[in-house]
């Protein structure tokens, strides 16, 4: 049952989040939003969810590489709202560059918003879960939490850790009411894809249509993008009751991506 829960999305602000953040609303779960960007768009997302739904929306602009910052938004979502029920995952950045060429402080914050934060979130949201003997944490990793890349040291080894570090959180609340799993989508169009896509479309000379089918094609037999609503309705799924004895999974949805 997840109307009435309360659901902290990070980095919800745009692409897969926002589209999870509202899967949820449309459940009838008061949901907290997370993320950078312009202000006043950020504030009429939240207003919207709560139209649309009739649900109560929150806005934290923690920055997840600072665990402070972290502590502070899964406090005040308690406050709020009395509990954090469902805790999902998704703030994520990428770089790309070979291995002996990655910036060091590209690695550390691949490395900190992408793993460091998913630690975090879940150490402080894990003892109020404990205490209410029901609790749901998704991890959004990737496909790359499951194959690599090259070029993506950051991002491979973060959601390598991800499917890690679900795996230990599934097995200590295992008798908690608790469940942790992660999602490992492959290609979904969002900004993080389009401007991946616009770089290979550049160097390569190709329209941006030409290089969007092109980057697909190389890693999916089904030569489709996911849809970030697809990844929600799978959220929500994880997230209720028929769900319940479904702990530290993996679950791909990839168009067949790391069948291969
Ligand atoms: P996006 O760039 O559209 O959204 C990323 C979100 O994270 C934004 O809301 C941004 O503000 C937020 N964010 C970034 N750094 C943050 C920080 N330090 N603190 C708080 N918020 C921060 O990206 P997306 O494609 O929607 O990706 C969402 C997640 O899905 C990521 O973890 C990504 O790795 C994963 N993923 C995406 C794809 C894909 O094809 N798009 C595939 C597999 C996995």
């Amino acid at each position: 049952m997840i109307r009435g829960r309360s659901v902290v999305v990070t980095g919800s602000t745009s692409g897969i989040g926002l589209a999870l953040a509202r899967a949820f609303a449309a459940e009838g779960a008061n949901v907290t939003l997370n993320g950078f960007g312009d202000p006043e768009a950020i504030e009429q997302q939240r207003r919207e969810i709560e139209e649309t739904f009739g649900v109560t929306a929150a806005y934290s602009g923690a920055d997840v590489t600072k665990p402070v910052e972290i502590a502070e938004m899964i406090g005040d979502a308690e406050e709020t709202f009395g509990s954090v029920d469902v805790l999902v995952n998704n703030a994520g950045v990428q770089f790309v560059a070979k291995l002996e060429d990655f910036p060091v402080e590209k690695w550390d914050a691949v490395i900190a918003t992408n793993l460091s934060a998913v630690f975090h979130t879940s150490r402080c949201a894990l003892p109020g879960m404990k205490r209410r003997g029901w609790g749901r944490i998704i991890n959004i990793a990737s496909a790359h939490g499951l194959v690599a890349s090259a070029e993506k040291s950051a991002y491979v080894a973060a959601k390598h850790g991800v499917v890690g570090l679900t795996k230990v959180a599934a097995i200590e609340t295992a008798d908690c009411g608790i469940t942790c799993n992660a999602i490992c989508p492959g290609w979904v169009m969002t900004p993080l894809i389009a401007q991946q896509i616009e770089a290979f479309a550049n160097t390569a000379g190709k329209s941006f249509d030409e290089a969007k089918q092109e980057f697909v094609a190389e890693k999916q037999p089904m030569a489709r993008f996911t849809r970030p609503e697809d990844v929600g309705a799978l959220a929500v799924f994880l997230a209720g009751d028929a769900a319940a004895t479904i702990t530290g999974a993996s679950y791909s949805i990839d168009g067949g991506w790391t069948a291969q």
